[in-house]
């Protein structure tokens, strides 16, 4: 490691002094030093000691269009200058607001046509559960409050988002979950959880597992069933085939909203606009954020179709949820440019953006024949890579070794950000990542296993 320069310490310890980080603990942080981004650029970052970082996260799975698109500071400027902020509350809108909505509804599956604004995706989730309830009280079936969620789902950090996650970890600190929130496990994905089924005896048996919830709670307690189309956070783990098309199914038997957490696939992240596309299903309810904007701006939407959405828009009553700033204008101004740019760039659906999927997926297979991969899977631009210490047997390496992290490390001293969740490696790269780019990027991933495999001794 070379000198860091002044400023990089200066921040460093005014940052150890001052600032609390999201998911962090803070006297390794502390003791270590932050690492300062100063500058991106297409899917490259910068460091504040000038060091080029291929970003293979896009962000946090949000840097759609990648970063430093001239035209969308051009259409913040704009919305700045024209309207700073003004709110919806006094029977108001603003154009970027409105003109936002409607673009939503035209690119959301099926019917889905109404929309609520908020700022993350947490607010989103939040707005949704409140929604949900609503309209159970407005359909005079107050009884359905139920909510079903899965184990090792990620839904944010609000009480309620934290609450409907499934990840057990982000519990205790906080005294979560709240009441009448209910994880059904097993997780749905085959290659960590199938043990020795099939992947069709192992969907059978997570379908099983939410319809035995869902009788177990009784089906008129029931107000919705939320999952992410493909986990993210958990892991980056997609639902054995055939999963969501028969957990709609279970949905409309029981009269259940299906809500899908779209922040992560939704905005063209599996090839589709939306991830409840790729699957085939048409979900009551959508949360959205991180791509609507490619993270320009901090956005969230809730979405609705059906019933929930006729409900809600006819209703006399004054619906008592908002925020301050739901469709602020220029959060909405810079999404509408995102939404724009992905379409004139041909980013979703097009020739270009599968070749580019396919060349994703075949470079990061090679990753395969590396001693240390057990699992190579992707969904569009979604990456995740197993590390076991036995393929045969998927046998992980023991927790203390924490190869995942080593593996991390690797990556961002080599240049590249690939995040872990424990043994699994996650890439979601911008969706302009170009094919040079992928190239750099597969390199990179097998230096960083190449490294974490000699310091743990397998290499
Ligand atoms: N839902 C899902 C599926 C997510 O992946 C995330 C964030 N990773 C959230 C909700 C929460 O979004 P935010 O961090 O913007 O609150």
């Amino acid at each position: 490691m070379t000198e860091l320069s002044n400023r990089t310490k200066f921040w460093q310890s005014q940052d150890a002094e001052h600032h609390l980080h999201p998911f962090t603990s803070h006297p390794g942080l502390r003791e270590r030093g932050v690492r300062m981004i100063t500058g991106a650029k297409g899917v490259y970052l910068e460091d504040s000691e000038g060091q080029k970082i291929l970003d293979g996260m896009a962000g946090l799975w949000c840097a759609q269009i990648g970063y430093g698109n001239e035209e969308m500071v051009q259409a913040a400027a704009e919305a700045m200058r024209g309207l700073s902020y003004y709110n919806l509350f006094f029977m108001t809108s603003n154009p970027y607001a409105t003109e936002l909505a409607a673009k939503i509804a035209e690119k959301t599956p099926g019917d889905v046509n109404q929309v609520l604004f908020a700022c993350s995706g947490s607010e989103a989730v939040d707005s949704a559960y409140k929604l949900v309830k609503y309209y159970w009280n407005l359909k005079g079936q107050p009884n359905r409050k139920q909510f079903i969620a899965r184990e090792r789902a990620y839904h944010g950090s609000t009480t309620v988002a934290a609450s409907l996650s499934g990840l057990t970890g982000m519990h205790p600190q906080f005294d979560l979950p709240i009441e009448g929130i209910h994880h059904v496990g097993p997780t749905p994905h085959h290659y960590k959880f199938g043990g020795d089924l099939s992947e069709e005896e192992f969907c059978d048996q997570c379908v099983q597992a939410v319809e035995d919830k869902i009788l177990e709670i009784g089906p008129e307690n029931v107000a919705a069933f939320v999952g992410e189309p493909v986990m993210g956070a958990g892991g980056m783990m997609p639902p054995p085939e055939g999963y969501w098309p028969r957990i709609e199914a279970l949905c409309r038997k029981y009269g259940i909203l299906l809500w899908c957490d779209e922040v992560i696939t939704g905005w063209g992240r599996t090839g589709e606009w939306f991830g409840s596309t790729y699957y085939g299903i048409q979900p009551d309810i959508i949360t959205m954020a991180k791509g609507l904007s490619s993270g320009y701006q901090p956005i969230s939407a809730v979405a609705m179709g059906g019933d929930i959405a006729r409900e809600i828009a006819k209703s006399d009553d004054e619906m008592v949820h908002g925020f301050t700033y739901s469709g602020h204008p220029v959060a909405c101004a810079v999404a509408l440019k995102n939404i724009e740019i992905m379409e004139r760039e041909g980013l979703v659906g097009t020739d270009a953006a599968k070749a580019r999927i396919d060349y994703f997926r075949t470079q990061l297979e090679t990753l395969a024949d590396h001693p240390l991969v057990g699992q190579v899977r992707t969904v569009g631009l979604l990456g995740g890579i197993e590390i076991v210490k036995d393929k045969a047997t998927k046998e992980l390496f023991p927790d203390e070794l924490d190869v995942g992290f080593k593996c991390r490390e690797h990556c961002f001293g080599n240049g590249l950000v690939m995040r872990h969740v424990g043994n699994s490696m996650i890439l979601c790269p911008p969706l302009v990542i170009t094919h040079d780019e992928i190239d750099e990027l597969v390199a990179k991933a097998r230096l960083a296993l190449d490294l974490t495999a000699k310091e743990i001794g397998v290499m």
